[in-house]
């Protein structure tokens, strides 16, 4: 990249598409399809191991820092759901690689001489020490680099005391084999990058691997790809606990509607065991049937009943009628009177 093109690629990624003007705006959005999510979220694998000995070439999608730039400045008001796209594209992509490495691994077992199970605990001793003090040393220089002495010296004496240890499960491994196979580089497969490293590989050779593009690359893969399912699953849960309330709600809502229809059948049982002298249209002719009349007070609590067809009020009616015909004509009697006595009035 030439100078200029630096200069222009730094500008874009701080001013976003809007740098040279409407005029010269993209005319590709970041919320088109043909955009990487991924990379508008800085975990596409095509970018993070680009020049790196698994480069995987152009991404299919377009990377566009200005694009990014807008992205980061129109997302912290809104939610677009990227890492879904994102979560989609890193789940194959580390599926892939840990089929790679189950692959690697089988032919490393098919092609190496084997060893007993006790000298491979032992070779494996060694291997995972050396891939401490590798990290480890590659923690050290990076603290290092960042300034922070203290914290890399203090590293660098818990290295020299893994060093030590590496060294006594080096001739213990040493002493339960021939030194011919000794001899021979010793492979395991890297779980997090699928790389190679050997038994027989020094400090600065891991040191490099554990603090080398590729390695890093991966942890932030596989790091990123764990904390959109983390937030996917936190997405599930929500719309779960939503559906479960409005499901509760519903069902709260149903029951209040039951208890409802039950108190107005109630109180309609009332009504019709005390016939309304209610004279209003559409009545009259009920009441006529009916052969009674009711105290006008009771007019406004028969209205709430109004909903329910006459026909229907009937209906029951006529069962619950031969249980309290007699009652009734006692009281419609007694009513009668009263009513003679208040038009006396
Ligand atoms: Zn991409
Ligand atoms: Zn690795």
């Amino acid at each position: 990249m030439s100078a200029h093109d630096q200069i222009r690629a730094m500008l874009d990624q701080l001013m976003g598409t809007s740098r040279n003007g409407e005029e010269e705006k993209l005319s590709i959005k970041f919320d088109d399809p043909r955009v990487c999510k991924s990379f508008l979220l800085g975990c596409c694998p095509h970018e993070i191991l680009a020049s790196t000995r698994m480069d995987l070439g152009d991404c299919v999608k377009m990377h566009n820092l200005a694009l990014k730039a807008d992205y980061e400045i129109a997302s912290p008001g809104k939610d677009y759901f990227y890492d879904l796209d994102a979560l989609e594209q890193l789940s194959i992509f580390v599926a892939e690689a840990d089929r790679k490495t189950e692959q690697a691994r089988k032919r490393l077992a098919e092609t190496q001489e084997e060893l007993s199970t006790e000298v491979s605990g032992k070779a494996d001793k060694v291997h995972e020490l050396g891939e401490k003090i590798g990290e480890a040393l590659a923690r050290a220089e990076q603290l290092g680099a960042e300034g922070l002495v203290d914290e890399s010296m203090k590293l660098m004496e818990e290295i020299d005391a893994l060093r030590k240890q590496k060294s006594e499960a080096e001739s213990d491994y040493r002493s339960s084999i021939p030194a011919a196979t000794y001899q021979q580089q010793k492979l395991r497969v890297c779980d997090v990058c699928c790389a190679y490293l050997g038994i027989h590989d020094n400090d600065r050779r891991l040191a490099d691997h554990f603090g080398g593009k590729l390695h890093l690359g991966f942890i932030k893969i596989r790091e990123t790809l764990k904390e959109f399912q983390e937030i996917a699953e936190e997405r599930r849960r929500k719309r779960r606990d939503h559906m479960r309330l409005a499901r509760l709600d519903e069902e709260e809502k149903t029951r209040r509607r039951e208890r409802e229809l039950r108190d107005k059948e109630r109180s309609e049982r009332k009504r019709s065991n005390s016939p309304s002298r209610d004279k209003s249209a559409g009545r009259d002719d009920r009441d006529r049937r009916r052969g009674s009349d009711h105290d006008r007070k009771k007019r406004s609590r028969r209205s709430k009943s109004r909903s329910r067809s006459p026909r229907d009020r009937d209906h029951k009616r006529s069962h619950k009628d031969k249980k309290r015909s007699r009652s009734k004509e006692r009281r419609d009697r007694s009513r009668s009177k009263e009513r003679r006595s208040k038009h006396s009035d």
